[in-house]
């Protein structure tokens, strides 16, 4: 009686102290310490392209657990036995009510840090926690990073085709049904610079296939959102995805000539190898600049946004170690006027799009989330994934990240990398040399 009279009188004296601490320890008062009790790897590929490979957390408390993704396509074997071979021994028997100790403590345990491996493994043991933590207290997770700052998360929608008029089609498909925002790609990265297999001039043996030409795709790319500004509008937001195809004067001729068609951002549009360069480009254009999709470490997005050079960050939530840092990255861009626009592959799950989701729902600085949805089995996979609607994406509102993992589906799609045998990543320019992908 006398806490609950000492908790109203603080209510009274001091209203802005009832943040998310208070509630979560209201909820778990008298409750005994939270311990890692057992970590199982879930390892799945419910589709083609999908490696994922998630975690389950219990704890000492009955029937608690938290679910994580180290999701990591491309090294999604490398990742399995980095959990079970070296962080799962050293994650069981802690305090799962630590997350920010976790965190640290997670991020210097094998020393070199800051790698893809490093920090999916890290987003997972992260967002199982927050999980834990939610469901504990009986919140959903937005509540205990702030609370709402908005009502649903808006989308960015993936429109395209192989020639103008097909991308023009699509951006008025996706505006019809809600997107706002639409990110068109004439093909695959780098479409409409691109030279057919066997055409142009090539080197007498080796590589005939099809190959980038940077001055092509500098000409054809504004050309194309001017065709969609004329037969769409201007009321729809336009995206594009450079996928650092670009030497830096290419970039900056770029930025320049899609200037007359307003564009909402231009992404990646320089490897981060030459980040140095949006300097330059930033004193040169006023086109709005996304950068960050490769991103893992602070010193690459920590001088871009501090130095107000890029408008929008496009870190993947789970690459860069999970809600913990992501909540760190928003504060940091909210005080240079940054925005975030988190990374959604299609290769990404449904947890990782909740860690996203539950940051994008309390920072000021969101500024767009990349798209992404799933087959209606995954959905079944995995009860309480988001759901798209018109433009918006919904979490379930659930204790914690509001999703679980049916271990019995996810065990009919064993883990599979069927990255091996394919290599979109490799794109080469006319004389056989490697361009960035
Ligand atoms: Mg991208």
């Amino acid at each position: 009686m006398l806490k609950r009279r000492q908790f109203l009188h603080s209510l009274i004296a001091a209203p802005w102290l009832l943040r998310a601490s208070n509630l979560y320890a209201q909820a778990t008062n008298g409750l005994p310490g939270l311990r890692i009790k057992d970590i199982k790897v879930i390892a799945t590929s419910p589709r083609r392209g999908y490696s994922w490979v998630f975690i389950k957390v219990y704890t000492n408390e009955p029937g608690l657990h938290g679910v994580g993704s180290a999701n990591y396509r491309y090294l999604c074997w490398a990742v399995k036995a980095a959990l079970e071979k070296h962080m799962i021994p050293f994650w069981i028997g802690k305090d799962a009510d630590r997350i920010e100790d976790m965190w640290q403590s997670t991020h210097v345990r094998s020393y070199w840090r800051n790698g893809p491996i490093t920090n999916v493994v890290q987003a997972a043991i992260d967002s199982a926690l927050w999980d834990i933590k939610g469901k504990r207290a009986g919140l959903p997770v937005y509540e205990l990073l702030g609370g709402k700052v908005r009502d649903a998360v808006p989308l960015y929608a993936h429109g395209g085709g192989s020639d103008f008029e097909a991308c023009a089609t699509s951006v008025q498909k996706w505006f019809d049904n809600g997107f706002r925002h639409v990110r068109v790609q004439m093909g695959g990265y780098g479409g409409g610079g691109f030279i057919a297999p066997g055409m142009g001039s090539r080197p007498e043996t080796g590589f005939n296939g099809k190959a980038f030409d940077e001055e092509l795709y500098v000409k054809t790319i504004p050309e194309l959102f001017q065709h969609i500004r004329d037969q769409v509008g201007w009321e729809v937001k336009l995206l594009h995805d450079v996928h650092e195809h670009l030497t830096p004067s290419g970039a900056l001729e770029l930025a320049k000539r899609l200037e007359q068609v307003k564009m909402f951002f231009v992404e990646d549009i320089l490897p981060p190898e030459q980040i140095d360069y949006f300097k330059q480009i930033r004193a040169l254009t006023s086109t709005p600049m996304a950068m960050g999709e490769l991103f893992t470490h602070p010193h690459e997005w920590r001088p871009l946004i501090a130095n107000r050079l890029i408008d929008f960050i496009r870190c993947r939530v789970g690459m860069i170690g999970g809600i913990t840092q992501a909540k760190k990255i928003a504060a940091l861009c909210e005080q240079f006027g940054v925005r975030t626009a988190w990374q959604e592959g299609g290769e990404n799950d449904p947890i990782n799009q909740l860690i996203a989701y539950h940051v994008d729902m309390t920072i000021p600085s969101f500024g767009i989330q990349e798209e992404n949805d799933f087959p209606e089995h995954v959905y079944e996979m995995m009860p309480g994934a988001a759901r798209i609607r018109k433009g918006y994406l919904y979490g379930s509102d659930t204790p914690g990240l509001g999703i679980d993992i049916d271990e019995k589906i996810a065990a009919r799609f064993p883990l599979h990398d069927d990255y091996r045998n394919a290599d979109w990543t490799t794109v080469r320019g006319m004389d056989g040399s490697v361009v960035k992908p």
